[in-house]
């Protein structure tokens, strides 16, 4: 487990699953070579062969006055189109418990964009139904990226991207049912949620993509989401995922992140970065090209 103190805030991670390998698909230009090349990626963010180590998890964000997951992961008993997400049995909902936050408590759910794991603990199975896993939470959700997967839902129309066939099946048993259930809330892409808490646009992965801003006692962290899926992209802005609904404007994006934060006192927190998960976005030492993440060890 890995925790945060921001100012008043603490952020705590708690992981589904820790992946080494078979994720070239994500990053097609990440090749061995290249990875290889990037000489602080390993040991934590890749192995000496040069293969990407992801990670899957939540971060419960815990402010004086709140209590929030940020991103479920995938979930248990969902039916999904990748072999290793499909059907999962695992201690997600104890991991939570033993991290110290029970799921009656949790008052709000927040994903940074509907990608199928990323919404997957918004609901679980109970006597064959999807039922809200959280269920005194309020959970926000982005105005537009509700939009875009409802329609795209709705037109049942074949849009050739993979990311939107990994997709199926996900606003069905992780989405509707909270809205069934009156737990929604549509919200802006600049959202405040609380004193210490607001989102920011970072579209380009999917057309409503939001991160997560925290800000307290002077001190700053930022939870990506999906708008850096790997450390590697920091050094190589341009690397896009093939998960990406507009891979320009994800660029655009990871570009403009640098600018603004590179150098800064705030701490980048990945959704999808392994141990240590977190760190400070640095121009290299030697002059050379490119950011790397300075995690401290
Ligand atoms: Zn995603």
């Amino acid at each position: 487990m890995n925790q945060w103190q921001v100012g008043n805030v603490k952020i705590t991670r708690v992981i589904e699953m820790e992946i080494a390998g078979g994720t070239k698909f994500i990053l097609p230009q990440a090749t061995r070579d290249k990875v290889r090349e990037i000489n602080w990626l390993a040991p934590h963010f890749a192995d000496k062969e040069g293969n990407l180590i992801m990670s899957i998890h939540a971060l419960v964000v815990e402010t004086p006055t709140r209590k929030m997951i940020v991103d479920t992961c995938i979930g248990n008993d969902k039916q999904r189109s990748i072999p290793n997400w499909t059907n999962l049995k695992l201690p997600f909902l104890e991991d939570l418990n033993k991290a110290g936050y029970q799921t009656d408590e949790i008052d709000t759910v927040m994903c940074t964009h509907l990608h199928v794991d990323h919404v997957g603990w918004n609901t679980m199975l109970v006597d064959g139904k999807w039922i809200p896993t959280f269920p005194n939470a309020r959970y926000l959700m982005g105005r537009k990226e509700y939009e875009y997967w409802d329609k795209a839902e709705s037109d049942k129309v074949d849009s050739g991207s993979a990311a939107d066939d990994l997709n199926l099946g996900v606003m069905g048993d992780s989405v509707r049912p909270v809205f069934d259930a009156g737990l929604v809330d549509l919200v802006g892409m600049d959202h405040r949620v609380c004193d210490e808490v607001f989102l920011e646009p970072t579209t380009g992965h999917t057309p409503g993509h939001v991160s997560i801003h925290i800000q307290s006692e002077g001190e700053e962290a930022l939870i990506t989401g999906d708008c850096i899926h790997h450390p590697c992209q920091i050094e190589h802005l341009d690397w896009a995922s093939s998960a990406d609904f507009d891979q320009a404007a994800s660029t655009t994006t990871r570009v403009e992140l640098m600018e603004k934060y590179v150098n800064k006192d705030i701490l980048i927190i990945g959704t999808h970065f392994a141990t240590p998960t977190a760190g400070h976005l640095k121009t290299k030492d030697d002059g050379g090209e490119g950011y790397w993440l300075d995690t401290g060890l």
